[in-house]
């Protein structure tokens, strides 16, 4: 859905940071009719207050009908402090957005009730209408090569800095962390696997396919492997090109994580999951049989290659 045309409105990027001018034009690709720009030192760091003083400023003086931010860290820190300034309503880590044909609104879908059913929300008489999605959660558009548009630049004003919140020292953090977001493959397991040990056969066969590993919430909960490896509704959202699902039934909660993945393969003894249902590629079988059978052939290609 082309959303802006729906709306009937233009589509608007805001881009807040410090030397940030550089290429921005190639944010029109992504189907911003303007990008409004404001680049500034003080930007360098993220400060959830200025940003908030800043966009507030600036939905008064563009008065948007929608604004919508990413669920990141960042998003999750500075949309809903702005948008209580704004008094206007937000709704979390939308998993579907649409616009409704009768009248413009936004009709934001989300999980409610532990995940037991989509909730479609309207933000009724209050503007903006205000949405966060988890990035990868919706595919990706198409890229619009050679598109243009208005660029807007805006800087900061002294009312926008009176904060009581100063940066002193941004420390990163040193240990590395697991980014399941950048794997191409991942081989996830669920309850099935049965023990630490089963994931211990899933990470062989993720290393001999060059896959990063996920795991369920149940994997997750009964200790077998560490809660960064979760996806799903409190875990991760992944969007990769093969997701390789191990004995996960595929409850909402899950799918919620990895339903945009480009191909999915699901091997389950049960044929009749959401997993399996949703899967491009559905395996019916025992995955202590089929992942060994799997590796086996994997190794014995590799071999062939090898020698030939
Ligand atoms: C608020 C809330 C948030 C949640 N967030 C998340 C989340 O982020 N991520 C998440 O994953 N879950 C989440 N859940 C939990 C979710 O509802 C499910 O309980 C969970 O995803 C189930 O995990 P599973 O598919 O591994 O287990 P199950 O549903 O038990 O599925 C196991 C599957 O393995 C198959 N199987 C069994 N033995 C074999 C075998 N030998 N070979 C092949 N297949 C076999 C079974 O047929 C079955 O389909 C959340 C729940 C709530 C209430």
């Amino acid at each position: 859905m082309n959303f802006s045309t729906a709306a009937g409105t233009a589509a608007a990027t805001v881009v807040l940071g410090s030397g940030i001018s550089e290429n921005i034009g190639s944010l029109f690709a992504y189907g911003a009719d303007k990008i409004i720009v404001v680049d500034d030192g003080k930007l360098s760091a993220f400060n959830d207050e200025l940003e908030c003083n800043l966009l507030e400023r600036l939905v008064g003086k563009y008065r948007p009908e929608i604004v919508l931010c990413a669920a990141t860290s960042r998003g999750r820190a500075l949309i809903p402090r702005l948008s209580s300034k704004l008094r206007a309503g937000l709704t979390a880590d939308c998993t579907g957005l649409a616009i409704d044909p009768e009248n413009g609104d936004l009709l934001q879908t989300r999980p409610a009730f532990g995940g037991n059913i989509m909730a479609t929300i309207r933000s009724g008489e209050f503007r903006p209408q205000m949405a966060t999605v988890r990035p990868k959660v919706m595919p990706t558009p198409d890229v619009m090569p050679g598109r243009t548009g208005e660029v807007i630049r805006e800087k900061i004003t002294a009312t926008d800095t009176l904060n009581v919140k100063e940066i002193i020292k941004t420390v990163k953090r040193s240990e590395p962390t697991l980014n399941l977001s950048d794997a191409h493959i991942i081989a996830a397991g669920g309850r099935a696997m049965k023990g630490p040990d089963g994931f211990r056969l899933l990470e062989r066969f993720a290393n001999q396919i060059g896959a990063a590993v996920g795991a369920s919430r149940a994997a997750v909960d009964n200790g077998w492997i560490a809660y960064p490896h979760q996806i799903g509704q409190t875990g991760a959202t992944v969007q990769t090109d093969v997701y390789i699902a191990c004995g996960i039934s595929g409850q909402i909660q899950h799918l919620i994580g990895m339903q945009s993945c480009k191909t999915i393969i699901a091997i389950d003894i049960d044929d009749s999951t959401p997993m399996m249902n949703l899967a491009d590629i559905a395996v019916k079988g025992d995955l202590f049989e089929i992942i060994p059978h799997l590796m086996k052939e994997i190794g014995n290609d590799k071999k062939n290659g090898a020698k030939s």
